[in-house]
């Protein structure tokens, strides 16, 4: 077996004989660049020309196979009118049209009275139903002839099916038969085939993409193995690396806890527990710390950090957004008044002399504590002494980004990630490989629940009692509107409908943010509800992460139906923070589904997000898990969570069970699903 005869697959597409540089462009607007990349567009679906369509169920616009009888011709004989040929099932008729062809040809084809298969795309024209130049004509008694079914793949403009078609198969035909990475033992026992012939199975499929299938499971857990391989050495080389163990007495943690008004929840311990081992080991900390929108996971970041500082380390915060750092850095100020550590906050608003001190400070040490957003991974900003990154809400990085942030810690670098998007724990290795993990259950004590309810969007007007009555108590209201990319015009006029709306209800007490907002304003509306100088935010989802608003404690969301269900728990977590009773108020449309209805209820029902995050699991299922995919968690473009789980877990035991020795058979594999950048980029 010579693997490195396929090494073919890893060219520019340039290089296939029939890719000038106008096909290459059509292919890369495709995302097809290199070879491989055939591999796995697969097709859509099927041109299907072996099944008879009987004349009645014809429809327009699709290719279809016929069987008729040829009764009459219809020859204009002036040059630009096409030749007409009226055919006959049963009481229906159809034309079969003709341009540029031989009256001779037409007779010898379509002979008056016999019964003849056509295929071909219908069309409608002047009530009737034709067929222009027909792909196939064959008598009936030749049937056998014409059984075709043809893959049908998405095209952009340029490219036709026969050329692209062409192209796929020869890249198909030229791989080598035994080309491969698992054993023969393993293939057979899960009914799998070799690596070539599933992709011209996949390529030439008898039906519709069948996710069930043996080949797309294949091809499935594929994916899923590659990706897990790729987090598994990830991790491995992470471990390998001995860093110098930290040492600290918990002088200025303790200071912390005395200024923060709560006791932390026995959970909160628990995980401090973890922190504090991982910090003070000789390996590397690389853990996820999980726990569901308030249950307080910005503290014990603090204190971890309180410590490393403490052993003389410097440590960088990184939030998702501007507001969320700010926040943070408000917070670390005032638990750290009391110690002498030097924190500083960077973001994209950080004006320039400000941020060339910080720099500067950072460089030589002064600077203990950074907090800041994607700014800290710039170039430029360089630590003297690096020894713990937090990263927060870390789904809402990229990769890429964390991978960047994370070199500049060096070897003694510690790594916390916080995430509230609640993973289901099945998935929990698929998505972070053995990363450790430690998950925040329990609420704080004088947390109630929050109240959910489902509302019809024309009964708006019996909240405004409730909205009144908290509003004298002094509490807060998020209104947010929904924000679809493609409509936001639409949406934002939404938002600023509402916002006109209350306004005239509330004067005085409306504030309006949303994305088209610039910064500037958007923080000082931000800032008057903080300082509680407005009562309502109207909003889009621009402030979903993390920002604490204690006083607010009634969410409104109108067309909750447009947003997952971890969206709407991690929106509900907005508020309910406080020790008073919250309310979260889904707004629907009248005309909303039963099933969508029933989702919905799966919030008023409970609280629990990873209970909601597998129900989000099950109901949105393929490609569009929790959003991830933005996210660069969402690494899946195959594998489907809910109908492959068998897979996963398959993946997982293998993985779980490998030598390191043995990860250069996959290599190949790694490499077609383009994990192999990522792992040198840990790597190294
Ligand atoms: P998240 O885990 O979503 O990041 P935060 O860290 O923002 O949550 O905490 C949410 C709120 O809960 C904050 O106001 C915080 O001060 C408060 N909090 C954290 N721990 C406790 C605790 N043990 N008891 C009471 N309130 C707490
Ligand atoms: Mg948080």
């Amino acid at each position: 077996m010579n693997i490195n005869k396929n090494s073919f697959l890893f060219n520019e597409i340039s290089s296939l004989k029939g890719v000038g540089s106008k096909t290459k462009k059509y292919l890369e607007k495709k995302k097809i660049e290199k070879i491989k990349d055939f591999l796995w567009d697969l097709p859509y679906s099927i041109i299907d020309r072996s099944k008879i369509t009987s004349l009645k169920e014809l429809e327009i616009g699709k290719i279809a196979t016929i069987k008729v009888n040829v009764i009459k011709y219809n020859f204009p004989r002036v040059r630009n009118l096409p030749n007409k040929v009226v055919c006959r099932e049963k009481e229906e008729k159809i034309n079969i049209i003709f341009f540029n062809s031989y009256e001779g040809y037409i007779r010898k084809i379509l002979p008056i009275g016999k019964e003849v298969i056509i295929s071909g795309k219908i069309n409608y024209y002047k009530k009737q139903y034709q067929i222009t130049n027909p792909t196939y004509v064959k008598p009936s008694t030749q049937k056998k002839e014409i059984v075709k079914i043809f893959p049908k793949y998405s095209l952009t403009e340029g490219l036709t099916e026969k050329i692209y078609r062409k192209l796929i198969f020869e890249v198909l035909n030229k791989i080598n038969d035994n080309y491969e990475w698992h054993n023969d033992e393993f293939l057979k026992s899960n009914n799998f085939n070799k690596f070539k012939k599933t992709f011209l199975n996949l390529h030439n499929p008898s039906k519709k993409v069948d996710i069930f299938s043996n080949d797309y499971r294949r091809l499935a857990y594929d994916e899923i193995f590659a990706n897990l391989l790729t987090l598994f050495s990830a991790r491995k080389s992470v471990k390998l690396k001995k860093k110098k163990k930290k040492i600290y007495s918990n002088k200025f943690s303790q200071l912390i806890l005395k200024n923060f008004p709560f006791d932390l929840t026995n959970d909160q311990k628990r995980v401090l527990e973890d922190l504090d081992r991982d910090i003070k080991s000789e390996n590397r900390m690389f853990r996820l710390l999980q726990g569901d929108v308030g249950s307080g996971k910005t503290i014990l970041a603090l204190i971890a950090a309180a410590n490393v500082i403490e052993s003389n380390y410097q440590v960088a915060f990184m939030a998702p957004t501007e507001i969320l750092a700010s926040q943070h850095y408000e917070l670390a100020k005032k638990l750290f008044f009391s110690t002498n550590i030097k924190i500083e906050l960077l973001t994209s608003k950080t004006n320039l002399k400000d941020k060339k001190k910080i720099i500067s400070n950072l460089k030589n040490g002064s600077i203990n504590f950074l907090i800041g957003t994607h700014s800290l991974f710039q170039k430029k900003i360089k630590f003297s002494k690096l020894g713990f990154i937090v990263i927060d809400e870390q789904h809402k990085f990229g990769v890429k980004q964390r991978i960047s942030l994370a070199k500049k810690g060096g070897d003694n670098c510690d790594i916390l990630s916080m995430s509230a998007t609640p993973i289901p724990r099945t998935m929990m290795l698929s998505f972070f490989g053995d990363m450790d993990v430690s998950i925040l259950n329990e609420k704080p004590k004088n947390r109630k629940d929050v109240v959910t309810l489902l509302k019809p969007e024309n009964k708006i007007s019996e909240l405004w009692p409730l909205i009144k009555k908290e509003m004298s108590l002094n509490r807060q209201i998020f209104w947010v509107c929904p924000l679809i990319d493609e409509s936001k015009k639409l949406d934002f006029s939404s938002a600023i409908k509402k916002y006109n709306l209350i306004k005239k209800i509330f004067p005085g007490h409306v504030g309006l943010v949303h994305g088209n907002i610039d910064k500037v304003e958007k923080n000082i509306v931000l800032k008057k509800f903080l300082e509680k100088k407005i009562k309502i935010l109207v909003s889009t989802t621009v402030i979903e992460v993390g920002i604490n608003f204690p006083d607010a404690n009634i969410i409104i969301i109108e067309n909750s139906n447009k947003f997952g269900l971890s969206q709407l728990h991690q929106l509900r977590g907005r508020v309910g923070r406080g020790d008073t009773q919250s309310y979260c108020v889904m707004l629907y449309k009248n005309n909303l589904s039963e099933n969508a209805k029933k989702r919905l209820k799966i919030l008023r029902k409970t609280n629990d997000g990873f209970v909601i995050a597998e129900e989000d699991l099950k109901i949105r299922g393929h490609g569009d898990l929790l959003g991830f995919q933005q996210s660069g968690i969402k690494n899946f473009k195959f594998a489907d969570p809910v109908h492959h789980k068998d897979l996963f877990l398959m993946a997982e035991k293998k993985i779980k069970n490998i030598k390191i020795e043995n990860i250069k058979k996959y290599e190949n594999l790694i490499k077609l699903y383009d994990r192999a950048e990522i792992i040198n980029e840990i790597a190294n």
